[in-house]
């Protein structure tokens, strides 16, 4: 839809340019991605947007280290990355997966990019799912020329809360090698085939046996629980359950109520553990 309080949009066509821009940045001056949520719903607060993907920013690099993703890569750009290439990383098909959890159309895909999609902060925000399940730390560019990095599952930090301050730009995003080299699973509940997420949940097993189980859309926030081996089927579903106390609860909108979720949460931790058996 038409923005019609919009005045001004810029485009830096480069890294010196964009941070130029930040310092004007606030609650009536928005960082554009792909505007798939900025141009879904009246903003009227703004006055202006800073378009992020002329910077030009390259959207997969991968190295020994693992896999940088800039904030500007599309959903779709990530969705074709082949796991075929990468054999040394079994994880890859979790990327695919994530970007299936967002029920939008190819055109949505087409446009949609990861950092809007982790900054928009939904609790049923695929990539911070996938961020969370693969260790993703995020670059962060402040409006004073300094960089920062934190751990995706601390960024998000509520419903459409982040730590991100005026003037900060989520750069991207890196999944480094040692979460790549894990075995993946992953489990979507919704009330519909084709609704929003009301639980997702993503497994990795590492090769040296450790677990991560990432639990994201039932809670308001991501929550990631780490085991040095495989856990036993109670004391994963006891630590499902302390969950709602340490983030915040169960959530509650119209794409599921607070109980289901968690009973959701707990069977579908199960058989991502006995999956990554
Ligand atoms: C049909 C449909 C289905 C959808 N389903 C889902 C879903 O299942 N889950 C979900 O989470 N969302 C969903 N969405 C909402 C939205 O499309 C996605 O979250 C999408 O990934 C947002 O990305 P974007 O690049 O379009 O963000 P934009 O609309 O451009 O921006 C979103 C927010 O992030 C900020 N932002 C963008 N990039 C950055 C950056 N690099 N640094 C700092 N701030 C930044 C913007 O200022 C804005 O506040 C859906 C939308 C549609 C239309």
């Amino acid at each position: 839809m038409d923005q019609l309080t919009v005045e001004t949009l810029d485009r830096p066509r480069d890294d010196d340019a964009l941070r130029a821009l930040l310092p004007g940045l606030g609650p009536d001056r928005a960082l554009l991605g792909g505007g798939t949520y900025l141009f879904s719903a009246p903003q009227p607060h703004l006055r202006g947007l800073v378009d992020l993907t002329a910077a030009g920013w390259t959207p997969i690099t991968a190295d020994d280290d693992g896999l940088t993703v800039a904030a500007t890569a599309t959903l779709a750009r990530l969705a074709d990355l082949d796991p075929a290439r990468y054999p040394q990383w079994p994880a890859l098909p979790l990327i695919a997966g994530c970007c299936e959890a967002l029920v939008g159309s190819r055109k949505v895909w087409h446009v949609a990019t990861v950092g809007g999609n982790v900054c928009l902060a939904l609790p049923a925000g695929p990539m911070t799912t996938l961020a969370a399940a693969l260790d993703g730390v995020a670059t962060v560019w402040d409006a004073a020329g300094n960089e920062r990095r934190e751990l995706v599952e601390d960024l998000v930090v509520g419903t459409q809360a982040t730590t991100l301050a005026a003037g900060e730009v989520l750069r991207a995003i890196h999944l480094p090698a040692t979460a790549l080299r894990g075995r993946t699973a992953l489990r979507k509940a919704s009330l519909a085939p084709l609704g929003r997420s009301a639980v997702l949940i993503a497994g990795r097993r590492n090769p040296d046996g450790r677990f991560t189980l990432a639990v994201t859309a039932a809670l308001p926030r991501p929550a990631v629980l780490r085991y040095d081996g495989l856990p036993d089927a109670g004391r994963l579903a006891a630590d499902v359950d302390a969950l709602a106390g340490t983030h915040g609860g169960w959530y509650d909108d119209p794409h599921g109520r607070p109980a289901w979720r968690h009973a959701m949460s707990r069977h579908l931790a199960e058989e991502i553990r006995a999956e990554l058996r």
